[in-house]
C-alpha cells in the first residue's frame, strides 16, 4: 500500500531534498507551505518534481489550516519542516519565530492526538539548542544552552515533541540536525552568501562581500544525506531522538579558504578583529571585509556533532565531507550561472 507523507516547509531546501527521496519510496506526497505554492517554486522546480507533489497551502500560524488538511487526506508520516529559519532574523522577529518554529509544533501535534494518533511525527530540531555547550561534541544527552529566540523556539519543539510521545504514546521523533548545505541553501545562509560571492568576485561582478564573525564554527554536512535520516527514524521500531552531523567542525574561515582556494584565488587575511581583510593578492582589492552589523547579539561558537547513536542505530555514514560540499556548492553554481548566461530570461536563484 502507497503510504502518504506530509511535508510541511515543502519549498525550503530540505523539503525539496525529502520530497524527491520520498518519492524513489513511491510515497504520496502532500506538500504544505504558508502560501499556496506556485508550480514554479524554484527548488522543487530544480529537482523537476513538481509534477509529483500536491500542493496544499497550510500555515503553521493557523489550527483551522491543519484541521483542514488533516480531514482532507489519510496521512501516514509528518515530516515538519516549516519554520522561521534563519537565526539572524529571530533577533528581529522573536514573536514569529516563537508563533511558527516553537508553537506551531503543538499545533501539529494537538491535531495528530485528536484526528489519529497512529500517525508518525518527525520534527525538525536543531543543533542551534545547544548554543554555547561547553562539550566537545554535542550528543542527544548534552544539556541545551540556546543562545538565540530561534533556537529556544526549537527547543519547545523538542521539548513538546518528546512530551507528546511519553504522555501519549505517539511516534513522535525529533531529529537534531547540525548545518546542513546544498546548492538549494537559502541564501542568507552563510555557505551560499560565500560562494556567490566569491564565484562574482572571481567573475569580475561584485567587488567585495561583507561578512560578520569568520570565527564561530559549525559541523557542516550535506542535506540530501540528512534527509533520508529522517525518513530512517520514521521506520524504526520504537520512536527515539537522533543527532545527526558529521562528527567534525570547521570555522567559516575555513569554509572562505577552500572555497577561494577551488575558485583559484590567491588570497590573503591581513589585520584582526573588525578590521580583518582578505585580500586578492593578484590586484591587491579587498575581497572580503568584515562588518559588525553582520554580528548577532549573541553567537553560538563552536558545535560539532556526536554521532555514536545514529551511526548505531541508524547506521549514519556521513559520505560527503567538508572539502566535498564546497566543492559540490561551487560546481553547481558556475553550472546555473553558465546555463543563466545562455538564458538570461530565467530568474537564476
Ligand atoms: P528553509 O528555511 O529552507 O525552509 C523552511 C520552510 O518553512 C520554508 O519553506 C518556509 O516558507 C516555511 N515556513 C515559514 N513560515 C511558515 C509558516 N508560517 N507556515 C508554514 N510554513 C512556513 O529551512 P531548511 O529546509 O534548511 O530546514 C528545514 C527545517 O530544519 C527547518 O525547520 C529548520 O529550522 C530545521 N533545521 C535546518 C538546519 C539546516 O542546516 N538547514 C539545521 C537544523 C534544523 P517561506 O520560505 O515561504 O518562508
Ligand atoms: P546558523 O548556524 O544556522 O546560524 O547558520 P548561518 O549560515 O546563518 O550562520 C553560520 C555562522 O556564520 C554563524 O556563526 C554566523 O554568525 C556566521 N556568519 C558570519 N557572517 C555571516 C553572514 O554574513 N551571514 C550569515 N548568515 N552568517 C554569518
Amino acid at each position: 500500500m502507497k503510504k502518504t507523507a506530509l511535508i510541511t516547509g515543502i519549498s525550503g531546501q530540505d523539503g525539496a531534498y525529502l520530497a524527491q527521496f520520498l518519492i524513489t519510496k513511491n510515497y504520496k506526497i502532500i506538500g504544505t507551505d504558508k502560501i499556496r505554492l506556485k508550480k514554479n517554486n524554484w527548488r522543487i522546480r530544480r529537482l523537476k518534481i513538481e509534477k509529483k507533489i500536491i500542493f496544499e497551502k497550510m500555515d503553521l500560524g493557523k489550527i483551522s489550516d491543519i484541521n483542514k488538511i488533516f480531514n482532507k487526506y489519510k496521512i501516514d508520516e509528518v515530516y515538519n519542516l516549516a519554520a522561521k529559519s534563519f537565526v539572524k532574523e529571530s533577533f528581529t522577529n522573536p514573536l514569529e519565530t516563537a508563533n511558527i518554529t516553537g508553537v506551531g509544533v503543538i499545533r501539529i501535534l494537538e491535531t495528530i492526538k485528536k484526528k489519529n494518533s497512529k500517525i508518525k511525527f518527525y520534527q525538525a530540531s536543531s543543533s542551534e539548542m545547544f548554543g554555547n555547550s561547553l562539550s566537545k561534541s554535542q550528543s542527544e544527552d548534552t544539556k541545551f544552552d540556546p543562545q538565540s529566540p530561534y533556537a529556544i523556539s526549537k527547543l519547545f519543539g523538542h521539548y513538546i515533541t518528546r512530551n507528546y510521545r511519553n504522555s501519549y504514546k505517539l511516534f513522535a521523533v525529533s531529529g537534531i540536525l547540525f548545518n546542513h548545505e546544498s546548492p538549494l541553501r537559502g541564501e542568507e545562509f552563510v555557505t551560499k552568501k560565500i560562494i556567490q560571492g566569491l564565484i562574482k568576485i572571481a567573475n569580475n561582478k561584485m567587488k567585495f562581500i561583507e561578512l560578520g564573525n569568520i570565527h564561530s564554527k559549525r559541523d557542516w554536512g550535506y542535506a540530501k544525506e540528512y534527509v533520508v535520516q529522517m525518513w530512517k527514524m520514521l521506520q524504526q521500531k520504537k520512536a527515539n531522538d537522533f543527532v545527526i552531523a558529521t562528527g567534525k567542525t570547521h570555522s567559516i574561515k575555513d569554509f572562505i579558504d577552500i572555497s577561494a582556494k577551488y575558485l583559484k584565488l590567491d588570497t590573503k587575511w591581513v589585520g584582526k578583529g573588525l578590521k580583518m581583510r582578505l585580500i586578492n593578492k593578484k590586484n591587491n582589492q579587498v575581497i572580503i571585509r568584515i562588518n559588525k552589523k553582520l554580528m548577532r547579539p549573541s553567537e553560538v561558537n563552536y558545535i560539532k556533532g556526536n554521532i555514536k547513536k545514529a551511526k548505531k542505530m541508524l547506521n549514519w555514514r556521513p559520505k560527503i565531507t567538508f572539502k566535498k560540499l564546497v566543492k559540490l556548492m561551487i560546481d553547481e553554481e558556475k553550472k546555473l550561472r553558465a546555463s543563466y548566461l545562455k538564458k538570461p530570461y530565467l530568474k537564476i536563484q
